[in-house]
């Protein structure tokens, strides 16, 4: 068995079942659920996987931050089975692309979910598993299929396997001293992976995950204090979003041990404010792609706070991955690639994707992921990072191809080009799409809703009379920035 086997997702939560079953793991709003107690309802979840899907299949877990999520991932875990998560706020439309490009046997969900799901599954759906029989721990090969914005239409899927969350697992939890008493976070939808690190690290650590409830979910410094949260993870943009809601002042958070960031660029001028808001905290920059599991590099950002100004370096690869920078001979910048345990093998049912992205090197047996990041390397080896070498995007920290906006829109602009653009205001990246040629863009926006995930819809269309071009003829994406930034 190889070492990082004993990290397996469900097997760090099933040790902590062992050795502190009558622990607090899961606080829901007001409501908790023990180890012994949530493990018992994982037990009879795989049981009815056992009776309703193939085994070693794929189940949708219809993501809304109840019981039925948070159990039914353990459960389908626990029977060998691989989870796909459906965002509640996503559009039907999306669900299917998911459900279908995943072929998900079945679908675990609790009753509301279930009655929004409606026709949409033809699969069996779970939402009340009392009487089940409960199912004994099977060993599994794939752990989720998330899916990320494609640059050439739908959602791309990338399927994780349980030694690449091994990997990551063994890591942090090896590395970070965690303890029984530690409060996580769990801010991340279950769609977006960072939500992996939420409940693992925490249940390998014997610690209590605490989701705010709806009404909690604005109010953050209340939820923290009345949870006594001890371990915080987010985007950078939530902490943005504190300073501007004027919570985030020196002092505020003085229970937190250890922070995290990830998902997006971190800026030095955050992290000071946080670092005075949480002073007892460490904090800890990560950096990854959904292809490499979570985060694939770390960075202590404590131990370089004296002089630091720009943005936070991404430091060095965790555990025994590795990075190249590939750029011209001799230069310390280019694009970042990224082998190693945590990396996956490619997409779901997208050949081409697939090759493009992930690389075989001449004499080399690993697998190489070409992130699109920029980054240079100094000299001490540490990683630093320069931005996008395509047009891929962060909005509030979750990833978008713009491309994928215009191909939703094309069918209903026949006689015209769709161009959407990222601009960037007082720290917040926005959508515009243009349009070149002069119609009504109201039922657009209505199209829109109906297939992309609400932080992919822009925040304008703007309908002009042919683009504006440069001297050689290309579309002038300066001078439509004007009339995003005027209009
Ligand atoms: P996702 O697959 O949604 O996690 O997005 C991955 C992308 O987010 C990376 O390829 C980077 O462009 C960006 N990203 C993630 N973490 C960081 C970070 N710490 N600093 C800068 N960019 C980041």
């Amino acid at each position: 068995m190889a070492k990082s086997d004993n990290f397996d997702p469900y097997e760090v939560f099933r040790r902590s079942v062992e050795r502190y079953g009558d622990l607090p793991a899961l606080r829901i709003g007001d409501r908790t659920w023990t180890y012994a107690e949530l493990d018992a309802h994982a037990a009879s979840i795989a049981g009815w996987c056992d009776r309703n899907a193939p085994s070693g299949s794929r189940i949708a877990v219809h993501g809304r931050k109840e019981l039925a999520a948070y159990a039914g991932i353990l459960g389908i875990l626990r029977s060998g089975r691989s989870y796909v998560p459906l965002h509640p706020d996503h559009p039907r439309a999306r669900w299917q692309v998911v459900l279908e490009s995943s072929g998900a046997a079945a679908c675990v969900a609790d009753p509301s979910s279930t009655r929004a799901l409606g026709d949409l599954v033809d699969r069996p759906v779970l939402s009340n598993w009392d009487g089940e029989r409960p199912a004994d721990v099977r060993q599994g090969s794939e752990a989720y299929v998330m899916f990320t914005s494609g640059s050439t239409g739908g959602p791309k899927g990338v399927p994780i396997s349980r030694s690449n969350v091994s990997a990551y697992l063994e890591h942090m939890l090896t590395h970070h001293r965690f303890t029984t008493g530690d409060r996580f976070t769990q801010l991340f939808a279950l769609t977006f992976d960072l939500s992996v690190h939420d409940l693992f690290v925490c249940w390998g650590s014997g610690g209590c995950l605490c989701v705010p409830g709806e009404d909690s979910a604005l109010r953050i410094s209340s939820y923290i204090a009345s949870n006594g949260i001890t371990v915080w993870f987010s985007v950078p943009s939530a902490v943005a979003l504190l300073r501007r809601m004027r919570a985030l002042v020196p002092g505020a958070f003085p229970g937190l041990k250890h922070s995290f960031f990830c998902g997006e660029a971190l800026s030095w001028d955050l992290a000071h404010a946080w670092s005075e808001a949480a002073p007892n905290s460490a904090i800890t920059n990560l950096y990854g792609p959904t292809e490499a599991t979570i985060a694939i590099t770390s960075f202590d950002v404590r131990a370089a706070m004296a002089h630091a100004s720009g943005t936070v370096p991404l430091g060095g690869p965790i555990g025994t991955n590795e990075v190249q920078v590939s750029g011209d001979e001799g230069s310390s910048e280019g694009e970042l690639w990224l082998a190693g345990p945590q990396v996956a093998q490619g997409y779901l049912g997208a050949a081409e994707a697939t090759s493009r992205a992930f690389i075989h090197l001449p004499g080399d047996d690993a697998v190489w992921y070409r992130t699109g990041d920029r980054v240079r390397k100094d000299g001490e080896g540490i990683l630093h990072f320069l931005g996008r070498l395509d047009d891929q995007v962060k909005v509030l920290g979750h990833r978008v191809e713009p491309a994928e906006v215009d191909f939703a829109l094309a069918p209903l602009v026949p006689n015209g080009t769709v161009l959407t653009l990222a601009t960037t205001l007082n720290g917040t990246t926005r959508l515009v799409t243009f349009i070149d040629t002069m119609m009504d863009t109201a039922p657009l926006v209505a199209r829109l809703q109906e297939v992309l995930p609400p932080y992919m819809i822009p925040e304008r269309i703007i309908a002009v009379d042919g683009f504006p071009t440069t001297g050689h003829g290309k579309v002038d994406r300066n001078a439509l920035f004007k009339i995003a930034d005027n209009g």
